[in-house]
C-alpha cells in the first residue's frame, strides 16, 4: 500500500507542513476527527503544485477558531452556512476547514440543505473523482486514504470524472470547475461527463448558479500558475462572463501579467515565496472600471486577497518612493530597505515601476547583487575561525556583505583586512603531559581524557573545528534568509530588525579596526553603541 504520510510530508512546503501539524494538533486537543482533503491530496499524488490545504473535520470547526488564532492563524472568512473557515496559516499558507457535511439539493438553484456528516458520506457532495478522496490524520488510522470514487485511478488516466450523473444540475459551478481544472492540468473531461457538461451547457445550467460560488471561483483565479491560459479556457467556453459580464481577456494587461509570471519564477527561484495573488487579479482586471472591479472584489470572500488586490498600487508608489529617497541612497541600504519589504510588493514594482531608478534597484538586488555574496570569503574566515558557532557572526557576514556593496572592500586583501580583528583568540595549547607519581595518581583519580576534548595539535583543533564550520558556514544562506522576513522562523527576525537600524560602525570598518589580542570583546562592544 501507498505510504500516503510520507509522499504528504516530501510534496508539502515546510511551510505547510507545519500548518497541517498545527491544525492535527487543535482538531485532536478538540476531540474531532480531521482529514486533508480535496485538491491537497489531488495535488499531492498527481504531483502538480499544492496551493492550498483544504481540512475536513467531523464536527464544527467554527468551534476551533480561538485556538487557532492563539497559534498565529489568521482567519479571512467564516461561512456560517456551510461551516467552512478560510484561514492563512502561518508562512503565508492558504487552507480551509470545513465541516464534513452532506448536501440536499432540492430546487435548482437554491442553496443546498446542508447537515453534518461523516467523511465518507461527506466525499460523496464532492465535485470530481480526483477531489472525492481524504486522508486520515487522526491516531490510530493516520495515513489511510479513504478513496470511494477511485480517484487515484483517475489521477493516473489523466482524467475529469463527475461522481453522478446530476453534478452539474445540481451546482453549475461545476461547470466553471471542470474547465478551470482541464485548462490547469490539460486533463480532458472523461467520456460520459463530457456528455453531461454539454448538455448543461446547451440547457443553460449555468443560470442558476449561486452567488457565492461565483465569488469562489474568482478568487481561485488568483492563485492559478498560469491564468492567463485558465481565462483564456473560460472565455471559450462562455463562463468568464458569467463572472462577471463585462469580462473578457481584452480587459487583462496580458504584457503586464506575462511580466509579473517570469518575475514571480524568478524570485520562487531565489528561495521566496511572494503571493502573487493580489498582483494577478490587478492584472487580470486592468482594463475593467472602477467599478466592475469594484463589483468583483464584493463577492470574493477572502478579505485578506480584497485588500491586498485594492492597496496594492498604494504601497507600491510608497515602496519606490522609498526606493528613490536617502533610505536607498547607497546599494547596501537599498538592499536592507528591499529585504525588509514584503516580497509580493518588490515583485509588482519590478513589473510596474515607472522610474528607471526604480527599476534599475529592484533588478540589482534580485541579480547583480546576488552575485557580490560570492566574494565574500568563505574559506579564508573559516580558516579565521570566524564561524556561524560565533555569536557576532551573522553581523560580521552582513557587514561584509554591505561593505562589498557599497564597494568600500575593492580586493580580497581590503576584506580580509576587515575580517581579521573578528577572528576569536585561538584555543588554549594543550596541558603539559604529566609525569611520574603525578600522572599516576590523576590516571587514577579520573578517567582517561576524551581524545577529541583534548587535540594534540594546535593545527588540528582548528581544522576540526573548520570543518564542522563549512558544513554549517552559510553566509549566503543567512544573507539571503534576511532577506526573507515572511519566511523566517523567530530568532531569523532579528537580522532585519537590525537591518532596519544598519549599525553605524559598520560603515567604516577597516580604520576602526579592533586590536588583534581582545577581538571578539571589541565587537561586543561595537553592539553596544
Ligand atoms: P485548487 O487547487 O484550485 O484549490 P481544489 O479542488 O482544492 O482545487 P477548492 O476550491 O480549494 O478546489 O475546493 C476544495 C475541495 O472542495 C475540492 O477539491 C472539492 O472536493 C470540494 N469542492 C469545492 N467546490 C466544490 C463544488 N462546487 N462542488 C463540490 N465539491 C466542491
Ligand atoms: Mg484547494
Amino acid at each position: 500500500m501507498a505510504d500516503y504520510i510520507y509522499t504528504m510530508e516530501i510534496r508539502l512546503t515546510p511551510d505547510q507542513l507545519k500548518g497541517v501539524s498545527l491544525v492535527q494538533d487543535i482538531s485532536r486537543a478538540a476531540g474531532m476527527n480531521l482529514y486533508l482533503t480535496g485538491g491537497a491530496i489531488r495535488d499531492i499524488i498527481s504531483g502538480f503544485t499544492i496551493r492550498d490545504l483544504d481540512f475536513t473535520v467531523q464536527g464544527n470547526p467554527l468551534k476551533l477558531q480561538k485556538e487557532l488564532e492563539k497559534a498565529g492563524v489568521r482567519i479571512s472568512a467564516v461561512e456560517e452556512d456551510i461551516r467552512t473557515i478560510l484561514l492563512l496559516l502561518p508562512g503565508n499558507v492558504r487552507a480551509e476547514i470545513s465541516m464534513a457535511r452532506t448536501e440536499i439539493y432540492e430546487k435548482t438553484g437554491k442553496p443546498p440543505i446542508v447537515a453534518a456528516a461523516t467523511i465518507h458520506e461527506d466525499l460523496r457532495r464532492r465535485d470530481f473523482t480526483v477531489n472525492a478522496m481524504a486522508l486520515s490524520l487522526n491516531e490510530g488510522s493516520r495515513g489511510l486514504l479513504l478513496d470511494p470514487f477511485n480517484g487515484v485511478a483517475d489521477i493516473e488516466a489523466k482524467l475529469i470524472r463527475i461522481l453522478h450523473n446530476y453534478s452539474f444540475l445540481e451546482d453549475p459551478s461545476r461547470l466553471i470547475r471542470a474547465t478551470r481544472f482541464a485548462a490547469r492540468f490539460h486533463w480532458p473531461l472523461e467520456e460520459r461527463t463530457q456528455a453531461r457538461y454539454d448538455a448543461a451547457k446547451e440547457a443553460k445550467y449555468i443560470d442558476h448558479i449561486l452567488r457565492g460560488s461565483i465569488g469562489h471561483e474568482i478568487a481561485q483565479l488568483a492563485h492559478e500558475d498560469d491564468p492567463l491560459n485558465v481565462v483564456k479556457m473560460l472565455e471559450k467556453e462562455d463562463w468568464l462572463k458569467v463572472l462577471h459580464p463585462h469580462w473578457s481577456t481584452a480587459k487583462i494587461d496580458t504584457n503586464g501579467l506575462g511580466q509579473l509570471m517570469k518575475a514571480r519564477q524568478q524570485m520562487v527561484d531565489l528561495g521566496y515565496t511572494p503571493d502573487a495573488g493580489p498582483a494577478v487579479m490587478y492584472f487580470l482586471t486592468s482594463r475593467l472600471t472602477e467599478k466592475d472591479i469594484a463589483d468583483l472584489r464584493k463577492q470574493i470572500p477572502r478579505k485578506d486577497l480584497v485588500e491586498a488586490w485594492r492597496d496594492i498600487e498604494l504601497h507600491a508608489k510608497e515602496l519606490a518612493k522609498r526606493l528613490t529617497g536617502k533610505e536607498a541612497a547607497t546599494p547596501s541600504r537599498t538592499w536592507q530597505l528591499l529585504s525588509s519589504a514584503r516580497p509580493e510588493m518588490v515583485l509588482f514594482l519590478a513589473v510596474t515601476a515607472k522610474q528607471q531608478a526604480v527599476e534599475q534597484k529592484i533588478k540589482n538586488y534580485l541579480t547583480k547583487w546576488r552575485q557580490v555574496q560570492q566574494r565574500i570569503p568563505l574559506p579564508e574566515m573559516t580558516e579565521l575561525l570566524i564561524t556561524p558557532q560565533l555569536p557576532e557572526y551573522p553581523k560580521i557576514a552582513r557587514d561584509v556583505f554591505m561593505l562589498l556593496l557599497d564597494g568600500k572592500l575593492r580586493s580580497r586583501t581590503e576584506t580580509l583586512k576587515f575580517l581579521k580583528p573578528f577572528a576569536p583568540p585561538p584555543p588554549p595549547p594543550p596541558p603539559p603531559p604529566r609525569r611520574g607519581r603525578a600522572a599516576k595518581v590523576a590516571a587514577g583519580a579520573t578517567p582517561a581524557p576524551v581524545p577529541a576534548a583534548v587535540p594534540a595539535k594546535k593545527g588540528e583543533v582548528a581544522k576540526g573545528k573548520a570543518k564542522g564550520a563549512v558544513a554549517t558556514a552559510a553566509p549566503v544562506v543567512s544573507l539571503s534568509a534576511a532577506a526573507k522576513p515572511e519566511a523566517k522562523s523567530k530568532p531569523k527576525a532579528k537580522p532585519v530588525e537590525a537591518e532596519r537600524h544598519p549599525p553605524k560602525p559598520a560603515a567604516k570598518p577597516v580604520a576602526k579596526a579592533a586590536p588583534k589580542k581582545t577581538p571578539v570583546k571589541k565587537a561586543k562592544s561595537k553592539k553596544k553603541r
